[in-house]
């Protein structure tokens, strides 16, 4: 796990690397699945099962992040590997692998 600004997210946030990521992207897929099912389970609006139905890829992503109540749906964004390296001018990411400079400092990959 690595501490980086998120592009998507506006501030800093954990971003796992693969080894967490495949821990975590297995249960990505039954996320959906257990918020439907709590809402069946309970009557209760998306908003309600979604504040309150905690699918089990938020647990792992705050098992191994510290990070709590993080949705899954930003959770499907958190893989480092999709955000190219890091700056070594100002340790943002770069935001995608093939990104030929830095979007916050303007650092050149030479
Ligand atoms: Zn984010
Ligand atoms: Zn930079």
């Amino acid at each position: 796990m690595k501490q980086h600004f998120c592009w998507k997210c506006r501030t800093v946030m954990p971003f796992l690397e693969e080894n967490e990521w495949e821990q975590v992207s297995p249960l990505l897929e039954g996320a959906k699945k257990a918020i439907q099912e709590y809402r069946e389970e309970n009557n209760c609006s998306l908003q309600t099962a979604r504040e309150f139905c905690k699918p089990e890829a938020m647990l792992k992503f705050e098992e191994l992040t510290g990070k709590p109540n993080v949705h899954f749906e930003i959770i499907c964004h958190h893989r480092l590997k999709n955000w190219g390296q890091e700056c070594p001018e100002c340790g943002h990411l770069l935001r995608t692998p093939k990104a030929k400079y830095c979007a916050k400092c303007g650092w050149i990959i030479s």
